[in-house]
């Protein structure tokens, strides 16, 4: 694998981190907690039993980092409301068709016989759009700065080809507002944050500087290996235990201060920063993206505008204070009864990357 090392090896070092890291903490004399930002991060932090392994006063929350759990219910109003058309065709990621909106949901939608289709790339859908040249094709694209570059390629692509019928419902989200509005709210407790890789890959590391120099908040880049995690945890505890904060990078194989200039170029072309809502959090000032006029044609809102109410959260669930790591899942009265992967209440048990469907996978961890 891509440490080199034997899976004994693996073992020894990840046993003298977590001694490392639990020595640190005793010298801290408070609990500390340590956020990861990123839902891939969430998923594979339980599939390895870090958190059980961790010290006592060392608590790892999730924040709103899955991109599917923080689409308010509007989104998904607007989306089952413009599947329900004849005249259009949805492509989507799987993980959105059994996310709920208002009062259904896509997989609802598409059995009263709306046409959605599953792609893996938002570029399946010029090939769909061309196929079916009297249907409004719409991808709905969803996702962080690590999807944003794609869905801009589709449309720029769209563009160049001449295709006329394709469509973007946009609700692309910027991860650093995200962390400030978090940083801001009295709610939310944190010592230092554990930084989404993909994401940094785009955006590089340069982006995250105000944490420090604005909230002396330490922030770690880290892969998604058990061991690149082990190493970014105890990166934060060396300087939080120093009063230190800085950026480091744990993935430096693949990210790189500036990130990527070619990804970020596309993106800019098409869209602009924006305010946007996210479940939980409500409007966070210019932490979306919106299409910009130059390519309004592509904007379904655009050609087809819909007044939808903003969503609200489903009685009784917490989904919105999981996100920001208030409370966790087991906190939720609905969660493992009302509330289960086969019957979701909320998305944060939708999506795989859904802090509450890991928790449900995993067990509880602590
Ligand atoms: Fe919402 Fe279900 Fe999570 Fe509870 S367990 S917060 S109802 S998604």
């Amino acid at each position: 694998d891509m440490t080199g090392m034997t899976k004994q090896e693996e073992r020894e070092l990840a046993k003298r981190l977590v001694a490392e890291i639990g020595r640190m903490a005793e010298t801290a004399g408070r609990k500390l907690r340590f956020m990861e930002v990123c839902g891939t991060h969430t998923v594979a932090i339980f599939r390895a039993g870090l958190r059980q392994m961790l010290p006592e006063n060392v608590e790892l929350v999730s924040g709103p980092g899955c991109p599917v759990c923080v689409t308010p219910d509007d989104y998904m109003d607007k989306a089952i409301t413009y599947a329900l058309r004849e005249d259009t065709i949805i492509t989507t990621f799987g993980d959105m068709l059994k996310v709920p909106g208002s009062k259904s949901s896509l997989m609802e939608a598409k059995a009263e016989g709306a046409d959605i289709r599953i792609v893996y790339s938002p570029l399946d859908s010029i090939q769909v759009a061309k196929d079916n040249p009297d249907k409004k094709v719409i991808f709905l694209a969803v996702g962080f700065e690590t999807t944003a570059p794609t869905a801009a390629a589709t449309v720029l692509a769209a563009k160049q080809q001449g295709i006329e019928n394709l469509y973007m419902l946009s609700a692309q989200k910027l991860v650093p507002p995200a962390l400030r509005a978090l940083l801001n709210d009295p709610e939310v407790r944190v010592d230092g944050f554990i930084l989404p890789g993909h994401v940094s890959v785009i955006t590089g590391t340069d982006v995250f500087s105000f944490l420090t120099e604005e909230y002396h908040m330490p922030g770690v880049v880290t892969g998604f290996e058990p061991l690149q995690i082990l190493r970014s945890l105890y990166r934060l505890m060396q300087q939080v235990t120093k009063g230190e904060a800085r950026i480091e990078n744990e993935y430096g194989s693949v990210v790189h201060e500036g990130g990527s200039p070619a990804a970020q170029r596309a993106t800019d072309l098409v869209y602009e920063p924006a305010d946007a809502a996210w479940r939980g959090i409500g409007i966070i000032p210019m932490s979306g993206l919106r299409m910009r006029d130059s390519f309004a044609a592509y904007d379904i809102e655009r050609l087809l505008p819909l007044d939808v109410p903003m969503g609200k959260n489903k009685p009784g669930c917490r989904c919105g204070e999981v996100l920001r790591g208030i409370v966790t899942p087991k906190e939720c009265p609905l969660f493992g009864k009302a509330c289960v992967p086969t019957h979701a209440v909320g998305p944060c048990m939708v999506s795989v990357e859904g802090v509450c469907a890991a928790w449900y996978k995993y067990g509880q961890g602590r």
